[in-house]
């Protein structure tokens, strides 16, 4: 069986991985020169065995407060696009308690395979992504977060993870880099036994794994249309007029899947959330964490590399205009510096922006599409660096008929 993996992000050379590893002959492909140069290239690097969904009883209310504020984490730009008016409709009716509670569950058990998977594959082939694993402290600014801590401590327990809670003089404690930061902060919530790495370098070192085990890969190539007869996905026909041939086709394609879905007159709820990050070398200077650290009311994430520093984060809904608002960099350059000012060589900074794929429930789409042949996975949103492994394995069970890892209907297209 000849398998086309639609994309070469870290979560369709997973796919790619673990489908040959199932013994079927994949070929991968993908419009850009090389693996993970999209949204897998320069994001947070945080495998997050605990995370929930963006959408969440608390966000419709801040999103009113926030509509026009330059430096919001959450920027909604007004304009007409029935297509973010019908996922922002959907992800509205996500911010229920209810909904929130269930879509957390899911993701969660997602994460939790996941994350188990991307060590465990690391570990096996050897990869060298910059791995941290000192930890990562949460900080909260308001009551109301703070309190949010405890769920979170429990999610993690759920996860095997231990975490503490930590006063201000205790943030300081764990991470004297945040000694000047920390008076701003109420408190943090510090899980020792989580990591982070350089999601761009994992996906290149699995692509380089999987091309040895006998992987195919088309750098270069854009698919303009899966290509469909009888009812049944039967390859990809990419642009300057060749088809590729295949019995079945995972679209892979983050961001960009709804756009290929309705060549075959597929709707997919997967709108683009434009995400921010900045980069610095450490270069010598010794104000740089050792652990990784999250500013939970910002949404910032900040990693540490092995000599660079990255902070990333902020959601703007504005279509697939990968255009930086220079207001937005400057802004979270800004709060780089004001929690770490001895951090690195900001004069040397790297500004990066990229497109999450995202669901109004925040879970992945995974699995069968009512064309036969034609596989989902794709959606993995602010999480598709700790959800690739898993969906991954999940999604080549689910087409080699095995037995999945999860129960995969809490991802599939059929909830929408
Ligand atoms: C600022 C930011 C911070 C983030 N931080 C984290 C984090 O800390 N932890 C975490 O787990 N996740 C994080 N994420 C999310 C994560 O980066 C994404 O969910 C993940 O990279 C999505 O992977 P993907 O393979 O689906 O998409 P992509 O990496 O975008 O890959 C899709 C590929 O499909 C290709 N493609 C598209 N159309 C075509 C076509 N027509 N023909 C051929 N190829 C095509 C593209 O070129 C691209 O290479 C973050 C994202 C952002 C933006």
């Amino acid at each position: 069986m000849h398998v086309i993996v639609l994309g070469a992000g870290v979560v369709g050379v997973a796919a790619a991985w673990y489908l040959r590893e199932a013994g079927l002959q994949v070929t991968v492909i993908e419009a850009r020169e090389g693996p993970g140069l999209e949204t897998s290239f320069a994001n947070g690097g945080h495998l997050s065995a605990a995370s929930g969904p963006w959408a969440a009883p608390d966000v419709p209310g801040k999103l009113i407060r926030w509509i026009g504020r330059e430096d919001a984490p959450l920027l909604l730009r007004l304009r007409w696009d029935p297509a973010l008016i019908r996922w922002g409709l959907r992800f509205l009716a996500n911010c229920t308690a209810s909904a929130h509670a269930a879509n957390t569950a899911a993701i969660g058990a997602l994460c939790r395979l996941s994350a188990a998977e991307t060590v465990a594959l690391r570990d096996r082939l050897g990869i060298a992504d910059e791995t941290n694993r000192a930890g990562v402290l949460t900080l909260y600014t308001t009551e109301a977060e703070l309190a949010g801590a405890a769920d979170k401590r429990t999610r993690l327990a759920e996860a095997g993870i231990a975490a503490e809670l930590v006063d201000r003089a205790g943030i300081a404690r764990l991470e004297p880099a945040l000694e000047q930061a920390a008076p701003r902060y109420l408190g943090g919530l510090f899980a020792a036994d989580t990591e982070t790495s350089d999601c761009h370098l994992f996906t290149a070192g699995l692509a380089d794994h999987a091309a040895r085990a006998g992987v195919a890969f088309r750098y270069g190539a854009r698919a303009v249309a899966i290509a469909v007869e009888a009812g049944r996905a039967r390859g990809v026909a990419l642009a300057g007029g060749e088809t590729v041939a295949a019995d079945a086709v995972v679209l892979a394609s983050g961001s960009w899947s709804p756009l290929l879905a309705r060549s075959v007159g597929l709707g997919l709820p997967v709108y683009p959330g434009k995400g921010y990050s900045v980069t610095v070398p450490i270069a010598g200077r010794n104000g740089a964490p050792r652990i990784a650290v999250v500013d939970e009311h910002a949404k910032l994430y900040v990693a540490r590399f092995a000599d660079r520093l990255r902070v990333a984060g902020t959601l703007e809904l504005a279509g697939w205009d990968k255009t930086p608002s220079a207001a937005r960099q400057a802004a979270t350059l800004a709060k780089m510096r004001a929690l770490f000012p001895e951090g690195g060589d900001y004069a040397r900074a790297v500004h990066w922006t990229g497109l999450r794929p995202m669901t109004p429930d925040g879970r992945p789409l995974l699995g069968a599409t009512p064309i036969a042949g034609l596989w989902l996975d794709t959606g993995h949103g602010p999480l598709g660096w700790t959800m690739a492994c898993g969906s991954g394995r999940l999604v080549a069970e689910l087409i080699t008929g095995r037995t999945p890892s999860l129960d995969p209907a809490a991802y599939a297209l059929a909830r929408f």
